[in-house]
């Protein structure tokens, strides 16, 4: 193993140690204390709802990263959380004034935790306000509205990052290492499955107007986005195949389960399923000439369980919300270039490749991808 990258993920298994194993329900309200710029990243909250929720408790165990502002739709929360978090009022905003966060000193970034169809419109106004943004997969409902916000960041010199937080994660960090170390030969064959039974009908998640889609642009992206980094290379292709069990549940638009292949500039190839309606579906295998990489699961909150043909990684958990906030942090604040990244950029290839995908299933044809 390369030393620095030992370093770096003994750093972050010695660190989980510090950290609860589980998320507590109540967190113990820190004291506000508004940083110099350049120390902390301080960061708005948009959208306060589960996932959110999960991000401020992990927050809490966070050395570079710290909540300063909320915007919600919701009075009662704005008050509850602002309770809870210590975040003063004059730093709370709704989604009709949250522009003035321009002249508020005290927020470096917005963290946009809403329903994915309100990414797009919510990232070009935080970035028109100066402030970087930090997006929830899946970025965007295409890739055109991908590459605005991208170039929106771009034209106000803001950082445009997306909470792909898997990408931090030191199981999936060491295989990484090992494939790019050689130790799994020259790479063959991924296999992604992502997914689970959607519950309550009413949700958002299968609302085609908030949620852009179905099961690919919740789940499915994982397996998209995992492919890549688990492979090292961006796809070339793609066929892909739709079923649809329960037409009732999952209205047109809606996708209940996609089943696609990618082509690799190498050679390898990668098979993947997506889906609303099956449970026990987290795993990624990575095939080499000279050995196999499994991580299983490979998404959930962990723990994350990696394996190899050697025998188990034997990883700490880590929380992945606070490690990624704390990576996050060191990329605005310090430059810091990630192992893999997480830039908006970069995460445009994945719309792209969904947008793809969708084409492949509507007309029955392998697509090629390009992403320029
Ligand atoms: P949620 O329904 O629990 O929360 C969404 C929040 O957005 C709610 O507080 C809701 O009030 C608010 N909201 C604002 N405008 C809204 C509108 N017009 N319609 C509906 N709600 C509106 O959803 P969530 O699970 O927190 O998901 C939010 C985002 O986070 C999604 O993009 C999702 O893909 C992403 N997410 C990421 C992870 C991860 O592990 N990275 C996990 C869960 C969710």
């Amino acid at each position: 193993m390369n030393h620095s990258r030992r370093d770096f993920i003994h750093k972050l298994t010695a660190s989980a140690v510090l950290l609860p194993l589980a998320t507590p329900m109540i967190s113990q309200a820190t004291p506000y204390r508004p940083h110099q710029q350049g120390k902390t990243l301080r960061v708005a909250l948009m959208g306060l709802g589960g996932y959110a929720q999960r991000v401020a408790e992990a927050m809490q165990s966070c050395q570079r990263a710290e909540i300063t502002g909320l915007i919600s739709g919701t009075p009662q929360k704005l008050e509850e959380w602002s309770g809870k978090y210590n975040v003063p009022k004059k730093n709370c905003y709704n989604y009709e004034t949250f522009d003035a966060i321009k002249d508020n000193p005290e927020i470096d970034a917005v963290y946009i935790i809403t329903p994915n169809a309100l990414h797009h419109s919510q990232a070009l106004r935080v970035a028109a306000a100066g402030k970087h943004v930090i997006c929830e997969k899946p970025m965007a409902l295409n890739a055109p509205e991908a590459r605005e916000m991208v170039e929106a960041c771009r034209n106000a010199g803001v950082h445009l990052l997306v909470g792909y937080r898997m990408r931090f994660e030191p199981n999936t960090l060491e295989i990484v290492r090992m494939r790019n170390d050689g130790e799994l030969g020259k790479i063959m064959f991924f296999q992604g499955l992502s997914g689970f039974r959607i519950g309550d009908p009413n949700q958002w998640r299968l609302n085609k107007d908030l949620a852009g889609g179905g099961a690919l642009m919740d789940i499915g992206v994982y397996s998209i986005n995992g492919a890549r980094y688990m492979v090292g290379e961006d796809p070339v292709w793609v066929t892909a195949q739709e079923t649809k069990t329960e037409p009732g549940r999952f209205s047109e638009g809606v996708d209940e389960t996609i089943t696609f292949q990618f082509g690799f500039p190498s050679g390898a190839t990668a098979s993947c399923l997506s889906t609303y309606n099956m449970n026990y579906l987290d795993r990624f295998f990575l095939n080499g000439e000279k050995g196999f990489a499994e991580l299983s699961p490979a998404t959930g909150y962990g723990p994350i369980r990696g394996r190899t043909n050697h025998g188990p990684l034997e990883i700490s958990h880590t929380t992945h919300q606070t490690v990624q906030m704390d990576e996050m942090a060191a990329i605005i604040l310090d430059g810091k270039q990630p192992v893999l990244r997480v830039d908006g950029e970069d995460a445009v290839k994945d719309m792209v490749i969904v947008d793809a995908i969708y084409e492949a299933c509507r007309t029955g044809r392998k697509q090629d991808l390009v992403y320029g």
